[in-house]
């Protein structure tokens, strides 16, 4: 069992706006524990707390300042508690702080760039290359993805998550055992077998949050999700199982509702905005408590799902993340004095392992079986019956084995049954007899040979042997030299031939040398045809691919918007940038591959040249007589050296390639996402425009527009048309606001007549109903409100 309190860390996120000195100092004493100190400036001090304290000091296991990295958070946090996690404890790390301050980076990483992946991705790739390194136990690792926003579960690896709102999916729901353990119904469990299936199901789940986020639920900052790796481990042959659980939780923010400063509330009165979050503060107070034996874990799904992870069987750490500005001091001293309480709750792991029921049911079938047999004994009940015939064979094959056993301990268990006791006795008596006429035959022939042959001398029988071990040496050698003048004759004949299987050579499947596995997996060419397919790097979540695919199913006007907000829209710039790094790093994975096809020719090569150096040499000391030289030569020395060397460098290539695979897959991953989001703002964008649009002309409202994404026929080229000639400018007026809130909506319903009849979308986003004659009523009325327009703006000038 180990014994610790939750670690708690701290983690400053860069200013967005320029920054702000002296509101915060970190003292990281060597010697003592680092304390973050919060400087209220002057004029807040005053309206801000009750006793205008100017600062706040809070200690931590470690503070990350805004400049530590990605990695240096995983080593220092994720690592040690994956690491406990191999060992068979459970852990958890959850990130607790105020929207915006940084908790999704953290635990899953930005959007933008590979070296921003967060801690579950990297999480994932340590543990996924521990388990291949370790080949004593058999792993099986279980991945799920719970998000509970409003007090309900949702299963975001639920594949129905693409067709269904949040609201329509089935509710994962707790149940507790007799044992009070918590089973989560309707969450699955996915098994990922390697680093890249898991990561698949992150960004799944991640892709699935996004799409059921909408504006009036923003899940995202509302919502906690638990993003879990089930790890079980067993030795080969062992009953024993080992089940450890990683759960890696972003929680929501932790904002209050009450705002501290102007009203003068005190920091305490606060109240969070999310409820959970106000039942898990009420669990850390609970259990930082001294004498409290209720715990209210059952008050909040949050907490009964966390509930080892919160005083129980588990490695808990908490990252504090914080947004240190001026607006977001008191927020930020509410993360602290949270995490203060949390630093005082003690947990204790435990190694959780189960005995595998099956062969706990066989070793008490055995049990019981030998107990009726001693009872029978006991009570002296005599069975009359004659065994059958499988159960001699039975017992015959019991003493066979008793017999071969080495281990001078081991018994013939045939239980209390006396008519297997006798058979036994009879069956080793006539082993017994048999084996002893066997022995007598065979002394009395050896005798005999013995007596008809002189005795060998041990030491002639060694030189014989050793003379007849060199005699067949040379033979092989000779054979060998002869086999290679006529492969050299035959060479000078067909030069030509030979090139064509050099060539061949060449292209024939690489990475063959070292890991064969690992060759298969990445089979990467010279030939550039096979270097651009890099299908085979990654097996991409077919939802992504499903949802990018969606835009082929679009009208081709509404194609054209899309194009168009696309162009407009702040991420295309981290697409593009993503496709640039990806292009280059594809392009650095072709010549990476090509180096190794060298590599692996030379080493090919030098092989070569050292079997036949050594062909030679042997050579050399059969013609002249002399024995074979026990040393290498020179030259054989310096092919051997630059075939370390070579290999050296393949390895080198190797790690790196397989480094950039990764690499790419996650780029590839993150561009998915990127674009699976920009669509979903287009289709918002898109939709509302077009609410907008029927909700201000009543013409238009007798409309059907249920279908707005169909291909449409004639109407098609004459709307594409209007979408080139006026949306350019129109569309980027409209673009800064993708998602509009409801309350837009009002104010544009309750526009003037005058206002009404001018058209404020860009026609682009009025859509298309897949008829074509409701489609041309729709352009007829467009231009018939474009030339009131006109009509109207030359009246007013
Ligand atoms: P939260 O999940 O707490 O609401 P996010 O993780 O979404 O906050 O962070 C908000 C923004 O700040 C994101 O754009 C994120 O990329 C950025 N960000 C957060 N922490 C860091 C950091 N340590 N370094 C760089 N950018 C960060
Ligand atoms: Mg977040």
């Amino acid at each position: 069992m180990v014994k610790q309190t939750i670690q708690i860390f701290a983690r400053v996120k860069p200013p967005v706006r320029k920054h702000q000195q002296g509101i915060y100092s970190i003292d990281e004493d060597e010697k003592l524990i680092p304390s973050l100190e919060i400087i209220l400036p002057r004029d807040l001090a005053d309206g801000f707390v009750n006793n205008k304290r100017e600062s706040y000091k809070f200690k931590f296991q470690r503070i990350f300042d805004q400049d530590a990295n990605q990695e240096t958070v995983f080593e220092n946090i994720a690592k040690p508690v994956a690491g406990s996690v191999l060992a068979g404890y459970n852990g958890t790390i959850f990130a607790y702080g105020q929207t915006g301050s940084g908790k999704t980076f953290t635990i899953t990483g930005g959007a933008e760039r590979y070296s921003d992946r967060g801690i579950i991705p990297r999480t994932l790739s340590y543990i996924f290359e521990q388990l291949q390194k370790d080949s004593s136990k058999i792993y099986t690792t279980h991945i799920s993805y719970l998000e509970i926003y409003n007090e309900c579960g949702y299963d975001l690896l639920d594949p129905r998550h693409e067709a269904s709102s949040l609201e329509d999916l089935p509710k994962v729901t707790i149940l507790e055992d007799p044992d009070q353990n918590i089973h989560l119904k309707n969450l699955t469990l996915h098994q990922a077998t390697t680093e890249e299936e898991a990561l698949n199901l992150l960004f799944l789940g991640d892709t699935n949050r996004m799409i059921a986020e909408t504006p009036m639920n923003q899940a995202s900052t509302r919502s906690h999700c638990i993003f879990t790796i089930h790890l079980s481990s067993k030795e080969p042959g062992s009953a024993t199982v080992r089940h450890a659980k990683l759960h890696l939780v972003d929680l929501a923010g932790s904002e209050r509702v009450a705002k501290t400063g102007v009203g003068g509330h005190l920091l305490t009165e606060a109240k969070y905005i999310n409820l959970s979050l106000h039942y898990l503060e009420q669990v850390i107070i609970a259990l930082s408590e001294k004498h409290r034996s209720h715990i209210p874990y059952r008050n909040s799904m949050m907490t009964s799902v966390l509930r080892d992870s919160l005083g129980g069987n588990c490695m808990t750490t908490m990252i504090a993340t914080l947004s240190l500005e001026k607006r977001n001091l008191d927020e930020s001293i509410s993360t602290c004095r949270f995490a203060q309480r949390v630093a005082l709750i003690k947990n204790e792991a435990v190694l959780n392992e189960e005995i595998n029921p099956r062969l706990v049911i066989k070793r008490l079938q055995k049990e019981i079986q030998e107990l009726k047999d001693e009872l029978a004994m006991v009570t002296g009940e005599q069975r009359t019956e004659a065994l059958t015939e499988a159960e001699l064979l039975q017992l015959e094959k019991l003493i066979t084995s008793f017999l071969e056993d080495q281990d001078s301990d081991s018994r013939l268990e045939v239980g209390a049954d006396m008519r297997k006791v006798h058979h036994c006795f009879h069956h080793l008596k006539k082993l017994l007899n048999d084996k002893k006429i066997l022995e007598n035959n065979t002394v009395s022939s050896e005798s005999k040979d013995q007596d008809c042959q002189e005795p060998l001398k041990e030491e002639e029988y060694r030189k014989l042997r050793d003379i007849l071990k060199q005699r067949d040496n040379e033979i092989n050698i000779l054979v060998n030299m002869l086999k290679k003048e006529k492969k050299k004759a035959q060479e000078a004949l067909h030069l030509a031939g030979m090139d064509r299987r050099e060539f061949r050579q060449s292209q024939s499947p690489p990475f063959r040398l070292g890991n064969p596995e690992e060759g298969q997996r990445m089979r990467l060419s010279s030939a550039p045809s096979q270097a651009q397919d890099f299908s085979i790097l990654g097996k991409r979540s077919s939802l992504l691919h499903k949802k990018i695919g969606m835009r082929e199913e679009m009208s081709l006007g509404c194609q054209e918007a899309f194009e168009i907000f696309k162009r407009d829209h702040a991420d295309s710039v981290t697409i593009d940038d993503n496709k640039q790094i990806l292009k280059q790093r594809f392009s650095e994975a072709k010549a990476l591959g090509e180096s190794i096809n060298e590599a692996r020719s030379k080493i090919g090569h030098l092989k070569e040249e050292i079997t036949q150096r050594h062909i030679q040499q042997v050579a050399l000391g059969i013609s002249e007589n002399m024995a074979v030289p026990l040393m290498p030569d020179q030259q054989e020395e310096k092919l051997r050296s630059q075939l370390e060397e070579e290999k050296r460098r393949y390895k080198t290539m190797f790690t790196r390639l397989k480094a950039l695979k990764v690499e790419i897959e996650h780029l590839q991953l993150l561009m998915d996402k990127a674009k699976v989001k920009l669509q979903k703002e287009f289709e918002v964008w898109w939709a509302e425009e077009a609410t907008n649009l029927q909700v201000n002309s009543p013409a238009v409202n007798s409309l059907d527009h249920t279908k707005p994404f169909l291909q449409t026929s004639d109407s098609q080229h004459e709307r594409s048309q209007l979408l080139s000639n006026k949306s350019d400018v129109n569309a980027r007026k409209i673009l800064p606001s993708p998602c509009p809130s409801p309350h837009s909506q009002k104010q544009s319903s309750t526009s003037t007549p005058l206002e009404d009849s001018i058209p404020k979308r860009p026609v682009s986003s009025i859509p298309l109903t897949g008829d074509s004659q409701t489609d041309s009523d729709i352009i007829a009325f467009i231009k018939a409100r474009q030339s009131i327009l006109q009509k109207q703006c030359l009246g007013s000038n």
